[in-house]
């Protein structure tokens, strides 16, 4: 087989795997064929309504990967049917915490066991190298069903309280919403599902999940899982189909209580609009344009790195992504020069190889929407020091250069806007006050960071940013535990930790009058 990565190897700047401080995964993964998708409505694996199916295509060869149903709102109205049944009648919502949690342990097991089919399914789906995916994304996923099983078991108490009354008792109990529309976006389709599904389910909730129509293959596997830990009929369905159709009947029905959506602001305004008749519940994981922060007295080859996989991992295709470098004057064109470097040398190519730091971009309208932005780009008064352009391998794949703008500011549109992809407006400042009226200037509010040797700075600084995430001396640290989600045009509710959990039940107060 012909190289599967561009650039020299050995000229290579560190992994991500480095930069997370774990070992590279040992296993040497192939393509291999995914059987046709399905929806899972009541348990029961079936075909669209109406025979109808979408194809998916991997990046790297753009090649159709396989056929995935195309539900129709009927098969959508089917889904939200058997999630009703299941809550008011099923024994889910009535199960004793703890045999929830069993099933959530199993399923984190189950995850673990199919790792490699994970990794190789979402590789060819999204283009995300494997690498990455098996030492920081698939623990991640199996990790929130653990950390949510044992959630389940304490945050679900309630309490007995004391009133004004001698007589008078107050008991509290934390109940499950109902039924649950997940709707996830393209990139890291696993983790977010995961971000939902785990504690949706830990709180007693029965789920309905429309993943995006690119990216659906992870889905799948995970509804399998679901199945196969014993996650009871009708608890969790799969809808795979087009966000307009069958994501307005998520949204409108009165039998959802809830939509758990990640995607673009746009999309997310639209729900909140079309969920208003029937008050749902929402959490919102929308867009960003997170400012990066490095000091002039920061560790300058580690903030080059933050910079660097703060923006470029999974191509920039990442909604916490680094992108836009706000580098203060006196290393400005320190970290440009360096930044320049480690960009022209990073290796492109296919996921599956163990040397590709990164891979294509997921979908042909995504890398049509990038390269207008790199346009967009060089006709700024900003200037290309790397990337701009497209690579292929062996005449294929949707492959675009880590590109980087310095001498930017932060009114062009590539300051501006999401672009979603691995291009990188580098902002010079002067001083804590611009850098943090800088940082501020967007709509957007979900990540940020701040590259300093001084932590009494950092934690001014951080203080100060409006945004839900910040990343001091580092980029891109998640865990099951620490909340996650945006301020602003970001969206609202958290995902992660006990805070997430509290976004899937809600309050009842019963009072007992004693006598
Ligand atoms: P998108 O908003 O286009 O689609 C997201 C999901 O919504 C898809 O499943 C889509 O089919 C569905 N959808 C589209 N129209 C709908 C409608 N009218 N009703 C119901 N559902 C509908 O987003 P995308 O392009 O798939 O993903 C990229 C976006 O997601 C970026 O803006 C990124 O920042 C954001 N994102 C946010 C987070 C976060 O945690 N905040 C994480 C990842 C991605």
């Amino acid at each position: 087989m012909a190289t599967a990565v561009l650039n020299d190897p050995s000229e290579k700047s560190a992994n991500l795997t480095d930069f997370h401080g774990v070992e590279p995964h040992p296993s040497v993964p192939t393509r291999k064929g995914i059987a046709k998708g399905q929806l899972l409505i009541d348990g029961k694996w079936r075909d669209s309504s109406s025979g109808e199916t979408m194809t998916t295509t991997d990046p790297t060869t753009e090649a159709p990967i396989t056929a995935v149903a195309k539900a129709t709102p009927e098969d959508a109205q089917a889904a939200i049917d058997a999630a009703y049944a299941a809550f008011e009648e099923g024994p889910w919502g009535k199960m004793h915490h703890e045999e929830r949690a069993k099933i959530l342990f199993r399923m984190a097991d189950l995850l673990d066991e199919r790792a490699d089919d994970f990794a190789i399914r979402e590789a060819m789906d999204m283009g995300m190298p494997y690498t990455d995916f098996r030492t920081i994304i698939m623990p991640h996923c199996s990790g929130l069903f653990r950390f949510f099983g044992g959630q389940a078991m304490s945050a679900m108490n309630g309490g007995y309280r004391t009133s004004y009354e001698q007589t008078i008792r107050i008991l509290t109990r934390r109940e499950p919403l109902g039924v649950v529309a997940a709707i996830t976006p393209w990139n890291f389709p696993l983790a977010l599902t995961c971000s939902k599904m785990a504690p949706g389910l830990a709180a007693g909730n029965c789920m309905v999940h429309k993943p995006a129509s690119d990216t659906p293959l992870t889905a799948l596997a995970l509804a399998q899982v679901a199945m196969d830990a014993g996650v009871p009929a009708g608890v969790y369905n799969l809808i795979t189909g087009p966000g307009g159709s069958i994501g307005d009947v998520l949204v409108k029905s009165p039998k959802v209580d809830k939509i758990a959506f990640t995607g673009s602001t746009s999309v997310g305004e639209n729900l909140i609009r079309n969920g208003a008749d029937t008050v749902k519940h929402m959490t919102m994981e929308l867009g960003g344009k997170s400012p990066n922060i490095i000091f002039a007295d920061a560790d300058i080859d580690a903030a080059v790195q933050a910079a660097f996989w703060g923006i470029f991992w999974n191509k920039g295709e990442v909604c916490v992504a680094g992108s836009r470098l706000l580098v203060e004057r006196p290393i400005y064109d320190e970290i440009v020069e360096k930044l320049t470097v480690m960009a022209k040398a990073a290796i492109l190519g296919d996921p599956l190889d163990a040397k590709t730091q990164i891979g294509p971009i997921a979908t042909k309208p995504e890398y049509d929407k990038i390269l207008t932005y790199i346009e967009s780009g060089k006709q700024s008064s900003a200037r290309l020091t790397a990337g701009g352009g497209t690579r292929k391998i062996n005449g294929k794949g949707l492959f675009i250069e880590p590109t980087l703008f310095a001498d930017a500011t932060n009114d062009l549109k590539i300051s501006r806007e999401e672009i979603f992809g691995p291009v990188l407006p580098i902002i010079p400042f002067e001083g804590e006050e611009e850098a943090v009226r800088i940082a501020n200037d967007t709509t957007y509010g979900l990540a940020s960071g701040i590259q300093t040797r001084d932590l009494g700075r950092a934690l001014r600084i951080a203080d100060r940013i409006k945004a839900g995430t910040v990343w001091i001396n580092t980029w891109h640290k998640y865990h099951p535990n620490a909340p996650f989600g945006g301020y602003k045009m970001s969206g609202y509710g958290r995902e992660h930790g006990a805070e997430a959990l509290e976004n899937y039940m809600q309050y009842k107060t019963a009072w007992a009058n004693l006598g």
